[in-house]
């Protein structure tokens, strides 16, 4: 059986430095907000192309912090309007929700998952203050558009970059597009820590200044809070394994363009719909999910698994479908719910070996 992603897999290459990264924390003493936590994220800035970066707890926490900033420093008001898209992980939405924002979610555009720049102007309101896109399966999302409509009518834009780490166009990478941008490292991610760990970045030396307060109960000189905060810190083991997968980044990035680039060169099936890249540039995908799509996705699902190729479902439910949703959105998004319906991701992890490729290659070729 070849497994969706092997979790073990992904760290084997670099076991033994990271097993010395986590040697060196232990054997300092110093475990919290220390000189690991500090390197990486400079190190983390400087891959972004940004000014700063925060390290927290998640990548929930990272966007909940910098919209929980902003209200704090007067940017927003409770009950302003988040433009997200309606196909999301359901933390994009978590986010708005959980710092009493309003989420006003945006259809997507059917060939690259993410949020719609045409469709932008008919959610506007009033009430309208920031634009969350999300990077989703690791294709940035039409930034230039996005970014110019959201800077001409005066809003913040606050990128969901959680699946899409080195993601580029023109040389800028994701997380350099917004005012910030939120990053998780969750162990699956293209950047993953042995845990849970996430990170914000931007070039707001203001926002930079509070959000290093919010995460540490609003803190930033021991036992004085400035402002009511959390505990949202990113761990010095973490940071110490982030700054070893780091240095590897680049190299499984192309690992997956290159499974990617297999995939999608001989996968021939007319049942199945292959992903593209909707920007015709391949710097602008970093291939978290290669998401195929197919109007009998369960049956496909059947079959893989009969091959013996693992494959899961990004995402089942759509947010506004979620139980604790309910009754939460008016209008309907039956392209979001038709994605949700038809999308299957098939195996992609950088450890892939040709065997392996070949097998899900076939798998999908045999599907009938
Ligand atoms: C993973 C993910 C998050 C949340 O990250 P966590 O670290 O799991 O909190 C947010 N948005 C998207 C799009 C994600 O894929």
């Amino acid at each position: 059986m070849i497994p969706f992603l092997d979790f073990k897999q992904l760290n084997a290459e670099l076991r033994d430095e990271l097993i010395a990264a986590c040697a060196r924390v232990i054997d300092s003493g110093w475990y919290i907000n220390g000189p690991e936590v500090e390197a990486f994220e400079a190190e983390f800035a400087r891959y972004c192309g940004v000014a700063h970066c925060i390290g927290v707890a998640n990548g929930l926490d990272a966007l909940v912090l910098v919209l929980r900033a902003w209200l704090q420093m007067g940017r927003l008001r409770e009950g302003d309007e988040v433009i997200v898209p309606s196909n999301t992980f359901v933390a994009s939405v978590l986010a708005v929700s959980q710092n009493r924002l309003t989420p006003v979610l945006v259809e997507p555009d059917p060939r690259s998952f993410n949020l719609c720049p045409q469709r932008l102007e008919q959610a506007l309101s009033d009430r309208t203050r920031v634009v969350l896109p999300v990077h989703l399966y690791g294709q940035l999302a039409d930034m230039p558009r996005i970014a110019d409509w959201a800077r001409r009518h005066g809003l913040l834009v606050l990128e969901d970059a959680a699946q899409a780490h080195g993601a580029r166009l023109g040389g800028r990478s994701a997380g350099a597009w917004g005012d910030a941008a939120g990053f998780s490292f969750y162990p699956g991610k293209n950047l993953g820590a042995i845990g849970d760990a996430g990170a914000v970045v931007t070039d707001d030396q203001d926002l930079a200044d509070v959000l290093a307060a919010l995460r540490n109960y609003g803190s930033r000189e021991k036992y004085h809070n400035e402002r009511l905060g959390v505990n949202s810190r990113l761990d010095e083991i973490q940071a110490a394994m982030l700054r070893v997968k780091l240095r590897a980044l680049d190299r499984s990035i192309e690992q997956r363009r290159a499974i990617a680039q297999v995939y999608g060169s001989r996968i021939r099936n007319p049942l199945i719909e292959l992903p593209v890249l909707a920007m015709d540039e391949p710097e602008s995908h970093v291939w978290h999910l290669y998401v195929v799509r197919t109007a009998d996705r369960d049956g496909l699902q059947r079959h893989l698994a009969q091959a013996g190729v693992g494959s899961l479902v990004h995402y089942p439910v759509p947010p506004h479908r979620q139980q604790a949703y309910a009754g939460a959105f008016r209008d309907r998004y039956p392209l979001s719910e038709h994605l949700h319906d038809t999308v299957l991701s098939l195996p992609l992890g950088p450890y892939l070996s040709l065997a392996q490729i070949d097998a899900v290659v076939d798998a999908c070729n045999s599907y009938r």
